[in-house]
């Protein structure tokens, strides 16, 4: 275990100066990129494992230009922070004073007329103006009727933006596996990465959960929910060199298969590094919010999707003022 936690491929905080080094012309991808300036099979691997599961694909799949934008972002805050208390206060917090309707399915926006007509499972909606803070996997599952269709520049965003697949796999055992002061553990093999999420708390260390995205997810969605749950506890059990791990309960949450999620986070493809300033632009009365229509270094992110529904609100507010103006 000292060993692994001095190997480079295994040390869990790592940093490597990226020279500036430009992006070819008309992008590349983001694996390639990193190949092209020099990084070792070993980095990739490293880079593969720590950055693309915020990233929400494979390195092969994520646009150069809309990572190193990422990277180089510095306004999205100072890291990762938990909300001790459970992260639905925060959207709680945000809901307090609204009018807010919960399992209402839209089905349906006409926007053909100057009032838009949102058809749910629970009667219909009008508004003057709409802003539509569906995910991108949802938009793209084509579940909801845009009456007219919606122009091509925002269909052709929709189509070449990915929603990432995402899965992760919990496992609880009944005494802890690992000595308290290791947090994660990365593996060679399928799934590369797990941690413990009551690391640093005042809670035993029995809950380990693996998260994957990009080829790892897929590579477990293939296996079904059984099969990957079973391939997570055969990859750990050989880590560990416990053969007989054998925990309490296991979960399987794949954000792919949710119908209203239809996949973890957007993930900017090579070649389509800017499709997300065409998702964010206001359509008629349609207005756009959510992680995917943030701005790199926002997106994928709750802060991403808080920003973005600000913007968009002012967009409304400025609308009705210039509406105003004219009347
Ligand atoms: C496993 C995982 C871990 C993550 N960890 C972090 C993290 O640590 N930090 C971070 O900042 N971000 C994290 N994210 C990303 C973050 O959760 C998302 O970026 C954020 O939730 C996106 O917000 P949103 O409002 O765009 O979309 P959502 O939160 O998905 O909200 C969209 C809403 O639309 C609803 N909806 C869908 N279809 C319909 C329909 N037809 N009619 C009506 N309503 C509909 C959905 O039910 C949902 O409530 C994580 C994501 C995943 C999957």
């Amino acid at each position: 275990m000292q060993d692994a936690r001095q190997d480079e491929q295994f040390d869990m905080i790592r940093t490597w100066l990226l020279p500036d080094v430009p992006v070819l012309d008309g992008d590349e991808d983001f694996g390639s990129y990193l190949k092209r300036i020099g990084f070792t099979d070993a980095q990739i691997r490293y880079a593969q494992r720590m950055f693309v599961n915020a990233e929400g694909d494979s390195l092969p799949n994520i646009s150069a230009t809309a990572a190193l934008g990422e990277i180089h972002e510095k306004a999205n805050g100072q890291g990762d922070f938990r909300v001790l208390d459970g992260y639905d206060t925060l959207a709680k917090h945000l809901a307090e004073g609204l009018d807010i309707r919960l399992n209402t399915p839209i089905t349906a926006i006409d926007w053909s007329a100057s009032q838009v007509q949102v058809t749910t499972g629970s009667g219909t909606f009008e508004a003057d103006q709409v802003v539509i803070t569906i995910p991108l996997g949802v938009l793209q599952a084509d579940t909801i009727t845009f009456i007219p269709d919606l122009p091509a520049d925002k269909q052709n965003a929709i189509r070449n933006t990915r929603m990432g697949p995402g899965l992760k796999m919990i496992y609880r055992f009944r005494e802890p596996i690992l000595p308290p002061d290791i947090m994660a553990l990365f593996s060679n093999s399928l799934p590369p990465m797990w941690w413990s999420p009551s690391f640093g708390h005042n809670t035993d260390q029995t809950v380990w959960t693996a998260f994957a995205t990009g080829d790892w997810a897929r590579e477990l969605m293939a296996l079904g929910d059984e099969g990957a749950l079973a391939k997570g506890l055969e990859t750990l059990r050989i880590e560990l060199d416990m053969p007989e791990l054998q925990p309490e309960a296991m979960h399987l949450m794949n954000w792919t298969a949710e119908p209203y999620t239809r996949g973890a986070y957007s993930v900017a493809l090579p070649v389509y590094p800017n499709t997300r300033d065409e998702l964010a632009r206001p359509v008629g009365r349609l207005y756009w919010a959510g992680e995917h229509t943030a701005a790199h270094g926002f997106s994928s992110t709750i802060h991403g999707a808080y920003v973005s529904g600000v913007r968009a609100a002012k967009e409304v507010l400025a609308a009705v003022s210039r509406q105003q103006a004219v009347s």
